[in-house]
């Protein structure tokens, strides 16, 4: 390894030691196991390597926001011998049109937010020959601008997931809206993902929290919080060639 990817090491390694710490604290106040809570890295604006790195750190699953980045950093580490192991999560707006491109690599899926997303996302996966776990994204004021199905979207939507063939309803996603509390945000999230385990046993996941406030959504439930600029430092806009 050189100079520059053991610095890198070191780096990750006490940023990662650190969320950890925090983690923990969280569960602790929350009353919860710290084995509830599972971390993503999100590794958008970061090169491959990176992902590399917090593998051999033990970090397992990392997530993505846009198809073309993760799918060249997927590629790049699955031609490694041997191939490096981690979980992707697709986390960010999915086109129609990237559906099929996602489905090749995604081990889950966060932002399922409309049925057209569906039947594209099964086609593909049907090919794949292997079930995808995903969640439904919420919006929780109701704006889908910034992505997530609005409250009454969110049952038919689920009953949708449901019907189709591979893909399997794991539970709600969502992000804290920048005006609102996020402790008010994640308890609104939590109620939409009790609503949801009651129409499928095992859609029990809540995908909440990212640097600023995974804290607040561990003690509203979260099982998995997406941790970005905690992990790896500040994204800059152009940090990963072919992203944005
Ligand atoms: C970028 C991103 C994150 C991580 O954000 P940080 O504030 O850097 O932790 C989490 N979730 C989604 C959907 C994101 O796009």
């Amino acid at each position: 390894m050189d100079d520059e990817n053991s610095d890198r090491l070191v780096d990750l390694s006490n940023r990662l030691t650190q969320a950890r710490t925090e983690i923990e604290r969280a569960c602790v106040a929350a009353r919860r196991e710290p084995k509830s809570v599972r971390l993503i890295a999100v590794t958008k604006h970061f090169p491959a390597s990176d992902v590399r790195l917090l593998a051999r750190l033990g970090v397992a699953d990392v997530g993505e926001n846009r198809d073309q980045e993760a799918a060249a950093k997927a590629a790049e580490l699955a031609a490694d011998s041997p191939p490096v192991d981690v979980r992707w999560h697709f986390i960010g707006r999915l086109q129609r049109n990237k559906c099929r491109s996602v489905a090749r690599y995604a081990d889950w899926v966060h932002s399922i937010d409309r049925a057209s997303l569906i039947a594209p996302l099964d086609r593909a996966r049907v090919e794949v020959g292997r079930p995808l776990p995903v969640l439904i994204q919420v919006s929780v004021d109701g704006d889908s601008a910034r992505g997530g199905a609005t409250a009454a979207e969110l049952v038919p939507l689920a009953e949708a997931v449901l019907a189709s063939e591979t893909l399997r309803l794991r539970g709600i996603m969502g992000v804290a809206p920048l005006d609102w509390k996020p402790a008010d945000a994640y308890a609104e999230l939590a109620r939409h993902a009790a609503t949801i385990a009651t129409m499928e046993p095992s859609a029990t996941e809540l995908s909440a929290g990212m640097s600023g406030d995974f804290a607040e959504a561990i003690a509203q439930g979260a099982t998995f919080i997406r941790l970005g600029s905690k992990l790896l430092g500040p994204r800059t806009e152009v940090g990963y060639p072919g992203g944005k």
